[in-house]
Formats: C-alpha cells, structure tokens, sequence
C-alpha cells in the first residue's frame, strides 16, 4: 500500500477528550475516529488490526473444535422476557420498537439468542457436547463511556457457548476455552493474569477474568507472586489472623466531636487497626449496618452479594436516617444498641479481633474494649472487605500483592441457569429429558486492541507486536526526488509483496523527519530506510522496538527482512 494514497490522517496534538495512551494513540495514528460519545469508526489501519486479532481469536477457537456461527444484532424482546432479563438490564439496554410497535432490542450479549437456536435444533445426547461463536458487534449504552474503545457503546465481541450434557462435560468446555484464551492472549503479545472473577448478577459457579496488567486498567486485582493465587476485588480473601489476647471490662469514653477514624487515632493515640468501623446503609428499603476493621475498606460488591441484592438497591443512609437509628449524631455510630429493625453484617475478620473499639450510638462517645460474642452478635457474618497490599494470601498466607488490570475475556460455568429458563433440553441415552449445561466465554475485540497498545508503545508511538500489526514492514525513501533513491525503494516494495509480505512504502513528498514520526507513531515492526547511501548500494534496517540500525547491501535487503519478519511471527504462533 502507498502512503500517498492510504486514509491515514495522522495527528500531531493530543486529541483533548483523551485521556490514556491506547485511546490518544489509536486517534493520532489515524486508526480511528469518534463518532458520538463511546461510538467509534475504524480506518484502515485500525480495520487491518482487528481484523488481526479476530483471525488469531478465530483460528484459536477454531482449533479447539469450536464452530462459528453469527446471530442477528437485532432481537426481539420475547426471548429476553423468557429470561426475565429484559428488565434486569435496565438502562445499559438498547430498546427499539419496530413499524408494528413489536419491541426488539440490540443485543448487549446472547445467552438467550444461542440457548434458543439450541433448544430448537439440539435434542439428543448424541448432539451434545457443542461449543459455538460468534465474532459480532454489541451494544450496551454504558453508563460511562470512556477511555476510546476500551469501555464503549457499541464493540466487537467474541462470544461462545458451550453445551453440555452435565457439569463433567461443562469442565471440559470450560478448560478448552481456558487454553484457547491463553493462546490467543499470548498470540497478541499481552502480559495477563488469569484471575477468578465474581459470578455475580450472571449465576453460576466458576468465573475467571482474564486482566491485562495495566496502570489504567479499572480493574484492581490482588495476586500472590508464591502460589499464582489471583482474583479480582470482589472476590480476593485474605488469612484472617486471630489476636489472643485476654478481653477486657468494656469502657465508654468521652470523645467530644471525634467523628472520623483519623480523628480518633489522633485523639486516643491508638492505631486504626484498633477500630471497627459502622456503616450505615439502605438496602433495598432495609437499614443494614455493616463493620469492617476501622483500617478497611467495605467492598460494596460482596456486601452486595451477601445480602442478595443488587447494586441501585444499596445506598449509604443519609444523615437523618443514620441519626435515627444510632440516636446519636452521624459519626458515632457502633454495633450496641441500634434502634428499630437493623440487620447487623459484620466482616469475617471481626470475630477475631480483640479489645476494639466501636462507636457508642451517643453523641461523642465511643466504647473500648468491646468482643464479638461477649459484647454482640452480628446477623450475617461474612467477607466484606476489600484486601489491601501486604495481606496475607489465603492460599499460601504470603503477602498479596494488588495490581491494576483491563479485563479482556472472561469465562463462565453458567450451569441451567439459562436452558432451564428457555427450556432447552436433551434426552439422556436412557430417554430422560434433561436440561443442557452450559458455559459462556466472552473475549471484547477492541479492548484488546486497545489493551495491546496500553503494553506496546512509547513517546513517539504505538509498537505493534508482529502478530497484530497492520503491516509488517514500511519501505522509506528519504527523498522521493532522487531517481535512484525512489526506484531503488520501489523495487524493494515490489520485492517483499511478492514474497507475500504485508508492506507499506512511503512515497510521499514530505520531510525525512514527518516520514520517520509517522512510521514510529504508527507502530510498524519493520522499517526499511533508503536515503544517501544507496548511492554505495547500502541500505538502513530499524526495528520499531529497537534504537539500533542495521545496513545491509541493497540486494540482501528483502531475504533479511523476510527473515525478520518470520521469525517475529513464529515467536508469536
Ligand atoms: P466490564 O466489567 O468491563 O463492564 P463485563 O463484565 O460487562 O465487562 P462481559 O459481559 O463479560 O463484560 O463481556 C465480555 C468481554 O467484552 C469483556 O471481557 C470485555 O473484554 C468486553 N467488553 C464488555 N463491555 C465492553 C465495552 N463497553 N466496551 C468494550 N469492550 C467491552
Ligand atoms: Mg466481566
């Protein structure tokens, strides 16, 4: 491909809405353009790498017996009745009417679409075990869009199914697309955990994530570098470790206007870990209190799913209402003696503390030495809090470390939750009617791409790893004014996409300098320079992830770029 003629509008500012590198990169390299808030356009650079990765993704997925399928965008509210998620997806839901007044959808995922397709054409055991995909745009109007494609409105997904006769074939599945996944992943150059994710709102029983390492990622995961135990924040726990320590006669204490927890550690000289700390929360119309360790955090995800709800049904109480049931003012609030119906969740770790203290439920007072057990019960005990650096890793008890990820796939055991609700069922070979097990497997295209950019670029730009790059190899002529310069990069050209290389060749009338930006911002693996020493039959070899140059004769120029090329593709397969 000419540069003269390729769509590539490069930029040289910071598009301004931009906030991380793969989403002011894939702007300034004219991958892409924005078309409305969380809606994006791809050119033709941007096109080629996707297509890229859903080639890698496909042939992964293909190896693994995986047949690929494509189901409509548009679906009619009946099938999301069936599953009663029509509602359960709320706003996030793109609704359409059509001429008739029929409700319809566009699909955000398809559990429903695949289950229904299954339970109509699926009868048998014989039938059975069955994993199908599709590559296919979603839409979802998120509710905060950002960051370019790696949280948009309307993406490419990867997603599969998997259909089995029971939970045995269902692990099967499972781990076949565990291994498609870390082939693909590595395929694309990414560094990832494998992480065990919240099954959350979805159902089901196994879940795993897989997070690209990544200071922007939105995700915060906690691993352990001794045992590979990792799992993201809703789900991490850490070893509880029990104080043995004699309980002591419980003591109030006069605490005049000491509200907070870092009013208290001033005030009484004592380390947070010495307090335990009351929230107050309105939990689908109930007063909750919960109490976490007065250096923690509730993680509200597993608060949560504790109490069964879902997230809009949980809201912090508000003044008023944390007054009436502590009959103090806010900032006093503590487990003994809450008024009116009040469901006490306290954190896993609480029953092991000793001799802590807790607000009084009275205006500037505070109790200490206060047990669990001795002193009060909770309704729920459970895990609710959000591990930090240091904790112990409740595996192997070593310190865990808390990283931050862009969660690029993710798989799940889904059980019957779906073929119970739709009804698609096999006859056993004994004839017994029995529901299908299923699995879903969801990989998001352009945050992929997004997230390979997060892990390869520098100053100057994005460093595609081969495997995924829009071209292998750009062919420069420094000066296109020089008859030799000019004709000696368009035999190179000619050369390299005869021997099947993808190649792009710059034949533009500009600067050395604009040619030599744009290379490096779009990311080639491969440059060929040919400038002023051509004249001595010497030609430059860069590659974009290296600062060195390599000269070699003009005549072994293709073979060694070829052989670059090869073997940058072999580390990647
Ligand atoms: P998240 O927690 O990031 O919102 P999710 O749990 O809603 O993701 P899934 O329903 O599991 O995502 O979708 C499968 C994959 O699709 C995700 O792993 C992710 O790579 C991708 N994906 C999901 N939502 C988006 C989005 N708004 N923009 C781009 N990719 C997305
Ligand atoms: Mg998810």
């Amino acid at each position: 491909m000419r540069l003269s003629q390729l769509l590539m509008p490069t930029l040289r500012e910071v598009p301004a809405d931009a906030e991380i590198p793969s989403h002011v990169l894939m702007l300034k390299a004219g991958l892409m353009r924005k078309l409305a808030a969380g809606i994006y356009v791809y050119l033709p650079l941007g096109k080629r790498v996707l297509k890229k990765v859903e080639e890698i993704v496909r042939e992964e997925m293909d190896r693994e017996g995986s047949q690929e399928v494509l189901m409509s965008a548009l679906i009619p509210a009946e099938l999301f009745k069936e599953t009663g998620r029509w509602d359960v997806f709320g706003p996030e839901m793109f609704k359409l009417k059509d001429r008739n007044e029929r409700d319809f959808c566009l699909g955000p995922t398809h559990e429903e679409v695949f289950t229904d397709l299954v339970r109509n054409e699926v009868k048998s055991y014989r039938q059975l075990p069955l994993i199908l995909y599709q590559i296919q745009t979603k839409f979802r109007d998120e509710r905060r869009p950002r960051f370019g494609v790696m949280r948009s409105r309307e993406f490419i997904m990867k997603d599969a199914y998997s259909f089995d006769a029971d939970w045995e074939g269902l692990d099967e599945s499972f781990n076949k697309m565990y291994r498609a996944y870390c082939r693909i992943f590595d395929r694309c150059g990414l560094k990832y955990l494998v992480v065990e994710a919240d099954p959350g709102a979805m159902g089901g029983r196994d879940s795993k994530e897989f997070m690209v390492i990544s200071s922007v990622g939105e995700a915060v995961i906690a691993y352990c570098d001794s045992c590979g135990y990792a799992a993201n924040e809703e789900k991490a726990e850490c070893l509880i470790e029990s104080r043995d320590e004699e309980m002591l006669e419980i003591e109030k204490v006069y605490t005049p206007n000491v509200k907070t927890i870092e009013e208290l550690v001033d005030f009484l000289k004592i380390s947070p870990s010495k307090f335990v700390k009351t929230l107050i929360y309105k939990a689908k119309g109930k007063v909750v209190a919960a109490l976490v360790r007065g250096d923690r955090d509730i993680n509200e995800t597993k608060l949560l799913n504790v109490l069964g709800i879902r997230e809009e049904e949980l809201e912090l109480a508000d003044g008023p209402l944390v007054e009436e049931v502590t009959g103090a003012k806010v900032g006093f609030a503590g487990p003994l003696g809450l008024k009116g119906e009040v469901t006490l969740v306290v954190d896993s770790e609480i029953p092991q503390l000793r001799n802590f203290i807790v607000g009084a439920n009275e205006t500037d007072y505070h109790i200490k030495n206060v047990n669990y057990g001795r002193d009060f019960k909770g309704d729920i005990v459970a895990d609710i809090k959000s591990v930090v650096e240091g904790d112990r890793c409740p595996r192997c008890g070593a310190p865990l470390k808390i990283a931050r990820g862009i969660e690029v796939g993710h798989i799940f055991k889904l059980g019957t939750k779906y073929s119970e609700a739709l009804g698609a069922t096999y006859t056993d070979e004994e004839g017994n009617e029995k529901p299908i097990v299923m699995g879903c497997y969801g990989i998001g295209i352009n945050r992929t791409v997004a997230a390979i950019i997060e892990q390869h670029h520098d100053e100057k730009g994005i460093i595609w790893p081969m495997s995924v790059a829009p071209y292998h190899v750009i062919v420069v002529p420094v000066n296109v004014s020089d008859e030799e310069q000019k004709q000696i990069a368009e035999k190179i050209y000619n050369k390299l996409l005869e021997e099947k290389l993808e190649v792009l060749i710059d034949d533009r009338d500009v600067r050395a300098g604009v040619k030599f930006n744009d290379a490096d911002l779009i990311g080639i693996p491969v440059r060929v320079t040919i400038g002023k020493k051509v004249k001595e039959g010497i030609v430059e070899i860069k590659l974009r992830e290296r600062e060195e140059v390599e000269e070699v004769k003009v005549e072994e120029a293709v073979r060694r770029v070829k052989q670059i090329v090869e073997e940058k593709l072999r580390e990647l397969s």
